[in-house]
């Protein structure tokens, strides 16, 4: 059976500027892809050719098999039952919510639209703002709005363009995962552009992070913080330290983190590694006999995320109960767990572990 949507090999050029190269992915019915990566990279890009805004030059897309670009080709946006929902919602501010919504069903008689729209106020939980305006709305309300009239016409394929950037920053994690699970509940076929891993990690089922127009990793959002492929991918994942350390004759971790054993791992005396440490790769331990010093904190409710450095200057991540309370300049006793650390070798391919 055919993949629901289908990159292969996609390239997109913009006069002599190839934007977008070598991108093949594929998504299952039902599934939540995500374009992830910093600015520039390529996703609007990517995310335009899929709606058929842009041409490519090279490559194939398909929907459910059927080739909607190719280099010299391509099937207009409004043929492709491609659904989009744009960054600053773009909803029709004269148009009342139930219009808004019905605009994409022009072609359906009138009963079944009415019935349509009603349904799509379920759906997003709208139904007693069906006469509402756009500006009468939170901005969590317009977006559902903007979701209800992108599935309206029952696309195969939503494609969601930042949707969560014009909200507060409280609110977009929480939006994710609730349109995650609308869209889960639907079964609808999506994909999501946005630059920020969170919003990612909330929503995707497998995410395409971009590095300047091609795919460094497609991956679970899982495997992306556990099993970064790179140490660019590592960075935009962030929440770590990536260190340079070097292995001594007993095959230890060098001066500073002298009393990081490498357990299972062998690696030969005088080698310098990579090592990405997360903060759950350090613990709080007061038995411990290693302190390294406060150089900040962030205060997360449950948890501070402390900045610690290191006997040599380099400094990692440790999260700890904010109980803890260990002011800049103090000490914390800590104690490293290695089991799940990253080991970049020095050509950026992570070890077996
Ligand atoms: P952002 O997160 O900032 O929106 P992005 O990852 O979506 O970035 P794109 O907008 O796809 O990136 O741009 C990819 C590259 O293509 C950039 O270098 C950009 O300058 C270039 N580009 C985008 N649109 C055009 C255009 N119409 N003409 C020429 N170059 C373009």
């Amino acid at each position: 059976m055919s993949s629901q949507l289908a990159l292969e090999n996609v390239a997109v050029a913009y006069g002599s500027f190839t934007a977008v190269s070598g991108v093949s992915l594929t998504l299952e019915s039902g599934e939540i892809g995500c374009l992830l990566g910093p600015s520039g990279c390529g996703k609007t890009t990517l995310l335009r050719a899929i709606a058929g805004f842009e041409s490519i030059s090279a490559g194939r897309i398909s929907l459910r098999g059927d080739t909607i670009s190719q280099p010299g080709a391509m099937l207009p946006p409004e043929r492709r039952r491609v659904g989009m929902v744009f960054q600053d919602f773009a909803l029709f501010p004269h148009l009342s919510v139930a219009r808004n919504i019905a605009f994409g069903l022009a072609a359906m008689p009138a009963a079944e639209r009415q019935q349509r729209v009603a349904q799509m106020l379920e759906l997003v939980s709208l139904e007693t703002y069906a006469n509402a305006y756009p500006h009468e709305l939170s901005g969590g309300q317009q977006q559902r709005v903007a979701l209800a009239r992108a599935l309206a016409p029952a696309p195969e394929v939503l494609l969601l363009d930042e949707p969560f950037s014009s909200l507060d920053s409280e609110l977009r994690e929480q939006l994710a995962g609730e349109v995650r699970e609308l869209l889960k509940r639907n079964g609808v076929t999506a994909i999501l552009v946005t630059h920020d891993q969170h919003e990612a990690f909330a929503m995707a089922d497998r995410i395409a992070l971009l590095r300047q127009g091609r795919v460094a990793q497609l991956d679970t959002p899982y495997n992306l913080y556990h099993n970064p492929g790179s140490e660019f991918v590592a960075e935009f994942i962030g929440q770590g330290s990536i260190l340079t350390v070097s292995v001594n004759e007993a095959g230890e971790l060098n001066d500073g983190l002298g009393m990081l054993d490498m357990g299972h791992r062998h690696w030969q005396a005088g080698e310098t590694l990579r090592l990405l440490v997360r903060p759950d790769d350090i613990e709080y331990d007061e038995h411990s006999q290693l302190s390294l010093v406060v150089r900040g904190r962030s205060f997360r409710g449950a948890h501070y995320l402390y900045d610690l450095v290191l006997p040599d200057g380099q400094h990692v991540p440790c999260l700890a109960p904010s109980h803890i309370d260990v002011p800049p300049g103090g000490q914390l006793p800590v104690r490293f767990n290695l089991q799940h650390v990253v080991v970049f070798e020095p050509d950026t391919t992570p070890a077996e572990s």
